[in-house]
């Protein structure tokens, strides 16, 4: 009989993050700082995160030591099970061998508190007291408030106003964890009451919970923020998937032809696939595929840029070097809350940029019935940013029957759907409406970010 899933033991979890900065093949272009365009100083940093994140966000180290008591956290959940799609393979009738890492087993229910338990570790050691930050759907707001109350920080979440009023089941997660919730515009921050002046009922958006978010780390001595992609020091964290699996494979006598993610910031996508594009980069595995898989409502590597542009809507934060829609880009409703970012971690964009990785992008619709086929075959119900990954890799799989190959595909599930049924129920009822973002408002976003 095949075997389905691949296990290790809790002393296998990884001892070190792997740092991919150490080899690229050209260096990162810094982040600028908008008034002088100027890189920006390690200095001008430290008022809103603690000086060892500041380090590893720069870092070209290609090892860093993985804290003790950041393993011991990770034993509650890591090593995550890789799986084989045995049943969703059956089903498509493909030569091809499917696996996934199952990132949905953390107590918040994806990928997202790898990082979270190391960014509470670190601003304990350094004496902060209180984490800030902002959440969309909840994902991450639940997964800080999970790390900070493991390391006895106070965490206050600024949480965009519709999702706040319409979706609380994360918000009481994150309450259950000790976190405090403030719906976003708030009247916390400058920011925020400047803009309820202007509307008192404004909805609220991602861009604008970070801008609080900072202000509040910003203004606070105790206080540091917390991003929960995008950043560097994230994408490094999140590596301990893509290290687990590589050694799962290997126990496995497999090594990926083409690897699949969703991606929002692209912390889950590059945590599995960084570890296997050092094999790229060093030319031993020449031929390997990396897949980005994104919604076509939100397109940012497909058709955006790749430029210089703020992190947030405020235009506070350092400009970064990625593909981006604009930091004034509106999202359309889609349900995949987590995939919703203007930009894309600086350097998920560069390796695309590069030509080492790819992407692709669909519409809400096919998504749904691709999570559809994984919860009937695979029985797991995902979340619908996940899904995203899985409509590439059921497309994949189907040319694999065509030509025969017997491919091997690996993605990363990077959480349950729990908290997204609505979403479902909506598929089910052919309620989702499919979107694509127009090229000309791409256009029109682009022109109002600042010329470097
Ligand atoms: C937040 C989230 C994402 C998107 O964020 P990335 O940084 O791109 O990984 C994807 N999947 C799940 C389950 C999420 O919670």
């Amino acid at each position: 009989m095949k075997q389905m899933k691949y296990l290790l033991d809790e002393e296998e979890i990884p001892k070190a993050w792997y740092n991919i900065q150490a080899d690229l093949p050209t260096p990162l272009d810094p982040p600028l700082n908008p008034a002088t365009k100027e890189p920006i100083r390690p200095e001008d940093l430290a008022r809103i995160f603690p000086m060892e994140l500041i380090k590893q966000e720069v870092s070209q180290e290609r090892w860093i030591p993985i804290p003790e008591e950041v393993r011991d956290v990770y034993r509650i959940w890591r090593p995550t099970p890789l799986y084989r799609a045995l049943r969703l393979e059956k089903a498509l009738k493909t030569p091809a061998r499917i696996y996934y890492k199952w990132e949905g087993v953390s107590p918040p229910g994806s990928h997202k508190p790898n990082t979270a338990v190391a960014q509470a570790y670190y601003n304990m050691k350094e004496g902060v007291q209180r984490l800030a930050t902002e959440t969309g759907a909840g994902q991450w707001g639940s997964a800080l408030a999970f790390g900070t109350m493991l390391f006895g920080l106070k965490c206050t979440v600024y949480m965009v106003r519709v999702s706040y009023d319409q979706k609380p089941y994360r918000r009481i997660m994150m309450e259950t964890w000790g976190a405090e919730c403030v719906p976003s515009p708030s009247n916390r921050t400058e920011y925020g009451r400047r803009i309820l002046k202007e509307d008192p009922n404004n909805p609220g958006s991602l861009g604008i919970a970070i801008s609080e978010a900072i202000e509040d780390a910003a203004t606070h001595d105790d206080t540091k923020y917390a991003l929960g992609s995008v950043l560097n020091h994230v994408m490094l964290h999140q590596t301990v998937i893509g290290l687990e699996a590589k050694r799962q494979l290997e126990i496995a006598g497999d090594y990926p032809d083409v690897i699949f993610g969703c991606v929002g910031g692209g912390s889950n996508f590059s945590g599995l696939v960084f570890p296997f594009l050092a094999d790229k980069l060093s030319g031993r595995k020449p031929e390997l595929r990396a897949v980005s898989c994104e919604p076509k409502a939100c397109p940012t590597l497909t058709k955006g840029p790749y430029m210089y542009d703020f992190g947030d809507s405020a235009a506070m934060t350092p400009l970064l070097k990625m593909y981006t829609l604009g930091h004034c880009f509106v999202p359309p409703p889609i349900h995949a809350g987590g995939l919703r970012y203007h930009g894309d971690a600086p350097l998920l964009c560069k390796l695309t940029h590069e030509g080492y990785m790819e992407a692709v992008a669909y519409h809400q619709t096919e998504v749904f019935q691709a999570a559809k086929l994984f919860a009937e075959t695979e029985g797991f119900v995902v979340a619908p940013e996940t899904s995203h990954a899985i409509k590439a890799v059921i497309d994949e799989a189907l040319r694999c029957r065509e030509t025969g190959e017997e491919k091997v595909i690996l993605f990363n599930n990077s959480g349950h759907g729990h908290f997204d049924l609505a979403a479902y129920d909506a598929f089910l009822r052919g309620k989702l409406i499919d979107y694509e973002y127009p090229e000309k408002l791409v256009q029109e976003a682009i022109a109002k970010v600042p010329k470097v």
